[in-house]
């Protein structure tokens, strides 16, 4: 089965092809849009907004870590360590001193002879490798590094999470007398984070080495626990948790759209810095001018499609027309008359109404044509075929059946009538002035179809009619003889 109707076919295609067209080069354009969007993010934003969190946080970073070195190579500090600790309200105030003016959570200091944990208030207490919280000491002690950075709870703060700048004390030969430094804690870095997306408009936050959301902006710490329990983010663990300082791309596909994902570890919290951004965002121009394509590439297939329905519809009309009608008369030709006559040959049987014609000739018109010339003739006929069109009624029809000859069909239309009709008719013509200096007449004949005639005896009997009143005189209507009186 063809997949349009034979009269749409051209319509079909040309509309398909129209809107494949359109279709397929706003598609081409969107996804090139959005090829070059998703490469920008990935490629320039998220590693930026990384960069930048990463440099905001060695430049928060590094001023406790300037105090805490301070406060290592303080040579009171370290005069008093040697000294044996002797006068713990000097060391209590020289720590709260610090707290108040650098604004810190917490400052400490631990002795390695005696183990003593100095803050802001006072002694805390005696460190011991049995104890777990106290294993950040020992490993100072082991370190070779200057410091470190240590994410651990601070019980001189309420047990809050606290990152802690662990700086080593040494005495004046390079040998360890103790640890000191100072605590930030995580809501100040949660602030932070807060702030940055809100800059940036992305989704902050920082996973430990098990994949553990360890701090994130307010929105999203409580929902989040590990990488591993957030639905599309789960399978990318492995490549998110790659000690790698160098960020890693990736991308998962959520149910707000896809989101791409920079990731990088931080050695000095010894934690991965995670930036997700929802493309959805980036993607809605695109999407607005792709759709707004669409409706464009639909509205002018639609309006081409209209034209050429309507150019087609014309043309076709004209065609049509051209093939029933004669054209120097615009009468209908023989042709559309024969199936037009078998219509009305079955509609006056269906309907039990007469049917009636008049054939009829024009007298001498090659003497018109001699005389006044072809054109002249053509004329003739053209008058003559309007001046009959304008004495019939809109059902009856006019053909033209021969050079100068017309047949004229009459249904709903009893002899007695289409005898009148071809009298009325063929005064008509003898009194009109046809400008050609002498009266046109015509020879007319008729006849009513019988039920059940034959269409060429009906046809033999009106030009035997016709016979008749040629040689009868001309200008002059004759009745066919009945159907039964043919030989
Ligand atoms: P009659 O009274 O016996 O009918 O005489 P007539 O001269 O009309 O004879 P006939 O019907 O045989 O002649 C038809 C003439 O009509 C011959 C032909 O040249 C002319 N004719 C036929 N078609 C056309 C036409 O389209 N234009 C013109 N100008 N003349 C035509
Ligand atoms: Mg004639
Ligand atoms: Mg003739």
């Amino acid at each position: 089965m063809p997949i349009f109707p034979e009269k749409y076919r051209l319509l079909g295609w040309l509309s398909l092809l129209l809107l494949l067209g359109f279709v397929s080069t706003s598609l081409v354009s969107y996804m090139s849009s959005r090829d070059y969007i998703r490469k920008n993010i990935a490629e320039n934003s998220l590693p930026l907004t990384s960069d930048n969190i990463y440099s905001e946080i060695q430049k928060d970073i590094l001023r406790p870590v300037f105090i805490s070195s301070l406060m290592a190579h303080d040579t009171f500090v370290r005069d008093w360590l040697l000294a044996g600790e002797p006068d713990q309200a000097a060391i209590v105030r020289y720590l709260a001193e610090v707290k108040k003016k650098y604004g810190t959570v917490t400052s400490f200091l631990v002795s390695n002879q005696s183990g003593h944990y100095y803050y802001a208030d006072g002694l805390l207490k005696t460190v011991s490798e049995d104890e777990k919280r106290d294993t950040w000491f020992f490993r100072v002690r082991q370190m070779k590094e200057d410091y470190e950075t240590n994410v651990d709870i601070d019980m001189a703060n309420h047990d809050t999470i606290t990152i802690f700048i662990n700086h080593r004390v040494q005495d004046y030969d390079g040998n360890f007398i103790g640890a000191t430094g100072v605590g930030l804690t995580l809501d100040s870095m949660s602030r932070l984070i807060e702030t940055y997306q809100a800059r940036f408009n992305r989704v902050i936050y920082f996973t430990n080495t098990e994949g553990r959301v360890m701090l994130a902006g307010k929105s999203l710490s409580q929902n989040r626990g590990f990488l591993r329990g957030i639905p599309g983010l789960g399978e990318l663990e492995g490549q998110i948790l790659n000690h790698d300082a160098a960020p890693t791309q990736l991308s998962y596909e959520s149910a707000g759209g896809r989101v791409l994902v920079s990731s990088r570890f931080i050695p000095e919290l010894g934690w991965y810095l995670v930036v997700e951004q929802s493309e959805t965002e980036d993607m809605q121009p695109v999407q607005r001018v792709l759709l707004l394509n669409i409706a464009v590439a639909v509205a002018i297939t639609a309006l081409v499609l209209l034209i050429a329905w309507l150019a087609v519809r014309r043309y076709q009309a004209r065609l049509e027309r051209m093939a029933a009608h004669d054209a120097l008369t615009g009468c209908l030709n023989r042709q559309a008359f024969e199936i037009v006559f078998q219509s009305f040959v079955r509609e006056a049987q269906r309907s039990r109404k007469p049917l009636s014609a008049i054939l009829f000739d024009i007298d001498h018109f090659k003497a018109i044509n001699d005389d006044a010339g072809h054109l002249v003739g053509d004329a003739v006929l053209r008058t003559l075929a309007h001046l009959v069109e304008g004495s019939l009624r809109d059902s009856d029809v006019v053909a033209r059946w021969g050079g100068e000859e017309f047949m004229v069909l009459l249904p709903d239309c009893a002899l007695e009538q289409a005898l009148a009709l071809a009298e009325n008719l063929r005064v008509r013509l003898e009194h009109h002035d046809f400008s050609i200096g002498r009266p046109v007449t015509a020879s007319l004949a008729v006849a009513q179809a019988t039920a059940g005639e034959d269409e060429s005896a009906f046809f033999c009997r009106l030009d035997d009619a016709l016979y008749r009143a040629k040689t009868a005189g001309r200008n002059r209507v004759e009745e066919a003889l009945p159907a039964d009186s043919l030989p």
